[in-house]
């Protein structure tokens, strides 16, 4: 879908609009984790985006540079994703929660909850082809009921917000990081992407899709 610039420029606007309002409630110290605007580290990338990477709360370096996945496993990730042909320039770049959480813990219900809007408001928004959820906590928002060992580098599709999602959960950078067994299984995964973007750009509509997703992607 080709926008033109005047709603390329909305959608800007809308997405400035989101952090302006999740700065309102960090200042007014009514959103968990945060106690100011500066808190926040945003999410960040192209509007037109294709991919939507989703990860699970910033870490030091992100909440030092008020940028997504910028530490150790953000550079795995970044990196990653340029030799498979997917710049991180060209694709938008979230996560589930985005304050870091105190000693790196894990996100609780509440937190995820009370960033949720945001971050529904960001993928109304950007209508990405494909969202990637990276590691287990960002993959409960579309695939509740799965295990990520049995499930990552396999293209699903889901309702959500009353339209078709494609959604492919792959292990978090992190994890992958931990062992070679599992940066080999992060890299495999990765290097599905073109297959699949060409796939999912070769439909005429990917609302209409009689669900036929061809073995090899599955
Ligand atoms: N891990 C995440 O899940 N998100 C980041 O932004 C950085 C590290």
């Amino acid at each position: 879908m080709q926008l033109t610039s005047s709603e390329v420029n909305s959608r800007r606007t809308e997405l400035d609009q989101i952090l302006v309002d999740l700065q309102h409630l960090a200042d007014d110290g009514k959103l968990p984790l945060a106690s100011k605007a500066v808190d926040i580290v945003p999410g960040e990338g192209q509007v037109t985006a294709k991919i939507f990477l989703i990860g699970e709360a910033p870490g030091f370096h992100e909440s030092v540079e008020h940028r997504p996945f910028v530490g150790v496993s953000g550079k795995l990730l970044r990196k990653t994703i340029l030799a498979v042909g997917f710049p991180s320039e060209t694709v938008y770049i979230s996560n589930i929660v985005k304050v870091r959480p105190p000693e790196n813990r894990d996100p609780t219900p509440e937190e995820i909850l009370a960033f949720k809007p945001f971050l529904d408001r960001e993928i109304l928004l950007i209508e990405p082809e494909l969202i990637i959820t990276l590691g287990r906590f960002s993959m409960a928002k579309f695939l509740p009921d799965v295990k990520i060992s049995q499930v990552h580098g396999r293209l699903h599709r889901v309702k959500w917000v009353d339209k078709w999602q494609f959604v492919l959960p792959m292990y978090h950078p992190a994890a992958a990081l931990r062992s070679t067994q599992m940066k080999n299984a992060f890299l495999a995964d990765f290097q599905k992407l073109p297959k699949i973007m060409t796939w999912l750009a070769s439909q005429p509509d990917l609302q209409k899709l009689t669900l036929d997703i061809k073995a090899e992607l599955m």
